[in-house]
């Protein structure tokens, strides 16, 4: 085990204005959930990704699970889910008792398949039993096709929610991601981009439905001076102190979109000669933000698998991860309906197969990164050593 200090998947970055807002609301004692800072990080938020309005709730999951309720997600109804993602993005779709239907990926985006998609609906129209609801996940930075996969949806009448809680700063066609669906999500997470510790927001143009999203998330208070409730509810606002966070985090996210672009370009630099070793692409018209920076090893090329990588990587105290695992190969949802991108052919089992995700914090330093792509190096020229 190496001495040097650990290099972490995606740490936290400060902007150091953080403690402004925090003192703001110190000084005013609004400590209590909601608060100048939540109403300031709603709208700034909201006009940063081109929105009308935005509302601030204590993670992503929550702003999903928000979302499938303000879609009337029941029990019994349908809902169709990306399947490379977060366990996350579906554990709503749990929370509802709804029946989760997962479609694989492409290989220009890694996300949602538009193919997989329609054959979905098709068979989903023949039951008679369309989905309420598609949820669409801009993996790692990337948006997914939105143009082909919107056109689908609309064309059976079905609304969008679009998890960005890995793409918030990215963009499709010149305008934001998380902002094509009828609902958008952003995840301030500890791990994401910029960060509150924990945190979320939702997205939407429509102000009557985000509304109606502020008062479930305040367990659905009718207008009474005494307690009254007429529909269930969550405790799913954002407290004040950490939008204060937020809105400090807000101001630096060009920045950090470029800080994580600047270290793929410098991976690619790197790495990007070996054969054998692909990174994830950016589809042409898109901004990816470089959330991670993810690749394929092409194992029979090197002689290499990614936990080989990986391993070798802790090793030097590096945290590298496999790309997610598909949610059809989870035991948690075991038997559930799953359409691949081909008949013979599942995109998302191959990226989990031979994905790997790399160091990628915008604080990372340049000799940080130099140790990770001196390991990699290292462990590829042994690999071709031996064979
Ligand atoms: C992080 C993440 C979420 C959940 O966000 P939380 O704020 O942690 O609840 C949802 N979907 C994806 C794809 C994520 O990466």
């Amino acid at each position: 085990m190496s001495d040097q200090p650990r290099i972490f998947l995606s740490s936290p970055h400060m902007s150091g204005r953080e403690q402004k807002y925090i003192n703001d609301a110190f000084e005013t004692n609004w400590i209590a959930p909601l608060g100048p800072n939540v109403d300031g990080f709603e709208k700034e938020l909201a006009s940063y990704v081109g929105v009308k309005d935005a509302a601030a709730v204590s993670s992503g999951t929550a702003a999903i699970h928000l979302a499938l309720r303000l879609l009337d997600v029941q029990a019994g109804d349908r809902v169709f889910c990306s399947s490379l993602t977060f366990v996350a993005t579906a554990n709503p779709i749990l929370y509802q008792g709804a029946e989760p239907v997962f479609i694989d990926s492409e290989p220009e985006t890694w996300n949602m398949s538009p193919d997989a998609l329609e054959g979905a609906f098709v068979d989903s129209e023949q039951e008679g039993r369309l989905p309420k609801a598609v949820i669409v996940v801009n993996l790692y930075g990337q948006s997914a096709k939105m143009d082909e996969l919107m056109a689908i949806c609309d064309r059976y009448g079905v609304p969008v929610i679009e998890d960005a809680a890995e793409s918030l700063g990215a963009e499709y066609k010149g305008k934001k991601s998380g902002t094509f669906g009828k609902f958008g999500v952003y995840s301030f997470n500890g791990n994401k981009i910029i960060t509150t510790s924990g945190g979320g927001m939702l997205v939407s143009n429509e102000e009557t439905a985000l509304r109606k999203a502020r008062f479930l998330a305040t367990q659905a208070r009718d207008p009474a001076p005494h307690y009254q409730h007429s529909e269930e509810g969550y405790n799913y606002r954002m407290s004040n102190i950490l939008a204060g966070v937020g809105r400090a985090q807000l101001e630096v996210l060009d920045e950090r979109v470029a800080a994580r672009r600047a270290i793929f370009d410098r991976y690619v630099e790197a790495l990007g000669g070996i054969e054998g070793l692909e990174f994830m692409p950016e589809l042409e018209g898109t901004l990816h933000n470089r959330w991670l920076t993810t690749l394929t090893i092409d194992q029979g090329k090197l002689g290499l698998s990614p936990m080989d990588l990986i391993d070798a990587l802790e090793e030097e105290n590096i945290e590298a991860r496999p790309v997610w695992k598909p949610l059809h190969l989870q035991p948690l949802f075991e038997g559930v309906k799953y359409y691949p991108h081909d008949t013979d052919r599942s995109v998302s089992d191959e990226l989990f197969e031979n994905g790997i995700c790399l160091p990628s914090g915008s604080n990372m330093t340049a000799e940080q990164q130099e140790r990770v792509i001196a390991k990699i190096i290292n462990v590829v020229n042994s690999k071709a050593g031996i064979r």
